[in-house]
């Protein structure tokens, strides 16, 4: 099979088109190409008078290698022609028919959730640990605070079964590097549980809340089936290293909250950006941490048919397009940058707290992304050494110190702190808002933001939304809203590993996914566990053979 790049055409063309444009590209007749599927489809809306639809098609002809041939010697086509990539999955090891001990994942996140997958289907069982409930029951309990004001700690935004990803907008597109098309098996099974198909050749794929949740189960039915056990309310509250003769530290297993400890050499460490609790137990054990950078800010709504007329023009509404997203950055003069994060288009801002007390903001969508605003966060790069210096876990205490300010200023009831950009550039509180409706719930409060904000960040942004207000025509409109405090962008931390994917000074630990600093979306996490998987399964699988 082979495959044809950078494929353009308008984006009203009609049906057929591709498969003529294609011919015309290769100088075939119609007849001469067949099986023709398009592998990837994305849009180039630079110049917004004429936006293109841009294809990578595959397709076959009798013989490949004369159209090779014949492509090596054109300027384009040796550049666009290629032969279509093998990306089929197939599983690195295989678990010895007597399994002398069970690998356990802890987190049921995408990472978990994959690195769950790879490991069951290579035969090697694996118990998988969450301190949060099952997914409809989180759902409720996810409900309560949006709906009620109420915060389960272990059972929320954060925690419990899908990990922080699954009330999100589900955006599955990342620029990692991935060589090995692990992406592709993370998109395949996603498809098999209840994505829709075009998450496979869409530029920037998105899933939205709702088919999540069901995704989530299906997949757990299916790692089940292959000999997975899966504990829910079971927070792994401390890590059980050995010291060898050689010196080096072992796992040995993990104790829960229970109080029931779990022998076992291979534990795969994926609990995400927002187990604190767990990063200071891992810190006590010996675990080698050190500080991460991240970024704090706030979210900021706008209308989104503002944001579809500027970047689409007289082409916003149109179907194949969406809901418009976008994504800007601005270096300030006192150093910082400032940069939009998680965009989410027709969707909603959430209450993402996981700790009483403190206040986190984030932002989920439907499939359908038709609300009626754009949310992003709008969000300051923060650096441990200048920031928080010295000890690797300040940054929670940072990230802690202005989760509190915000649920004080938003009325010590998880209702948000908001204010209107017109009043937040001029330095003063809002008293009310305007035409953008916050979408944040259970509610927000006007206030100044800037009580909740270090004073560099709050600097930073007043200087970046006029330059975002050039990029996009109405950016720093006065009546956008911003909701606070968006502080959890990322991990604070990371857990270093070696290039064996372990600890670096804990061999069977495998830091793994958002939590542990190797990863930052849903896509990237769902990679990160197949890696840490297969890094394990080749070490169990090693070891009993050795044994
Ligand atoms: P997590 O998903 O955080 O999972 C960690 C799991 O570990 C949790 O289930 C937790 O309960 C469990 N756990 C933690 N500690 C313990 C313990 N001690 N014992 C047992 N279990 C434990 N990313 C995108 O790519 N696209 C988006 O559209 C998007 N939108 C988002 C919207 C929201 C509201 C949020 C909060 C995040 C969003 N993200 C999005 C980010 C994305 O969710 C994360 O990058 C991703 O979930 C990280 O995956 P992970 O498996 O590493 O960790």
């Amino acid at each position: 099979m082979l495959r044809l790049t950078e494929l353009k055409l308008p984006l009203d063309h009609p049906e057929g088109a591709v498969q003529q444009a294609l011919c015309a590209a290769l100088g075939l007749r119609a007849g001469e190409v067949r099986d023709i599927t398009i592998a990837r489809r994305a849009w180039d809306a630079r110049k917004r008078s004429a936006i293109l639809l841009v294809y990578s098609v595959d397709f076959r002809v009798d013989d490949e290698a004369a159209l090779l041939r014949r492509a090596a010697a054109d300027k384009v086509l040796s550049r666009t022609l290629i032969r279509t990539p093998d990306t089929s999955y197939r599983p690195v090891a295989q678990a010895p028919a007597r399994l002398p001990q069970r690998p356990v994942v802890i987190g049921t996140g995408p990472c978990g959730i994959f690195a769950a997958l790879i490991l069951a289907e290579m035969g090697f069982r694996p118990i998988i640990l969450d301190r949060g409930k099952v997914v409809r029951e989180r759902t409720k309990d996810t409900w309560a605070l949006w709906r009620r004001n109420q915060l389960t700690p272990e059972s929320n935004v954060q925690f419990g079964e899908g990990g922080a990803g699954t009330f999100s907008d589900g955006k599955l597109w990342s620029g990692i590097k991935d060589p090995q098309h692990l992406g592709r098996k993370v998109l395949t099974e996603f498809v098999a549980a209840g994505a829709p198909e075009e998450i496979l050749y869409v530029a920037k794929p998105h899933i939205g809340t709702f088919r999540l949740v069901t995704m989530v189960e299906s997949l757990r039915a299916k790692i089940e089936a292959l000999g997975g056990e899966y504990r829910f309310g079971t927070k792994v509250v401390d890590f059980l290293v050995e010291t060898g003769r050689d010196g080096q530290r072992r796992m040995r297993g993990v104790v829960t909250e229970a109080g029931e400890t779990i022998e076992t050499q291979h534990v795969v460490l994926a609990i995400g950006h927002s187990a604190r609790d767990t990063f200071f137990q891992l810190q006590a054990a010996g675990v080698f941490v050190e500080a991460k950078p991240f970024s704090i800010g706030v979210r900021i709504e706008h209308p989104q048919s503002i944001i579809d007329r500027a970047r689409f023009g007289n082409f916003a509404g149109n179907p194949i397009l969406g809901a418009a997203d976008y994504k800007l950055v601005h270096h300030c003069a006192n150093g910082r940058s400032v940069y939009s994060f998680c965009m989410c288009p027709g969707g909603t801002v959430v209450a993402a707290a996981s700790e009483p007390g403190r206040l986190v903001t984030n932002g989920m969508s439907q499939y359908s992304r038709a609300e009626r605003n754009a949310n992003a966060g709008i969000v300051v790069g923060i650096t441990p050494e200048v920031d928080y210096p010295g000890d690797p876990l300040a940054g929670i205490a940072l990230q802690r110190h202005w989760e509190e300010k915000a649920f004080v200023a938003g009325g010590s009831n998880y209702c948000a702190p908001a204010q209107l950009v017109g009043d937040f550039l001029a330095g003063r509180a809002s008293q009310s808002l305007g035409a953008v409706v916050p979408s944040y719930r259970p509610g927000v409060t006007p206030t100044d933001l800037a009580t909740c904000l270090p004073d560099f960040a709050v600097a930073a942004m007043r200087e970046a939304l006029p330059a975002f207000g050039k990029q996009i025509r109405g950016f720093d409109m006065a009546e956008a809203v911003m909701t606070g405090v968006e502080t959890r962008t990322s991990s604070p931390i990371r857990i270093r590993r070696d290039a064996s994917f372990r600890s670096v000074n804990t061999l069977g630990l495998y830091p793994a996914g958002e939590g542990a600093g190797y990863a930052g979306g849903i896509f990237s996490a769902g990679v990160d566990g197949i890696r840490v998987a297969e890094a394990v399964g080749r070490d169990m699988a090693g070891l009993a053979e050795a044994a």
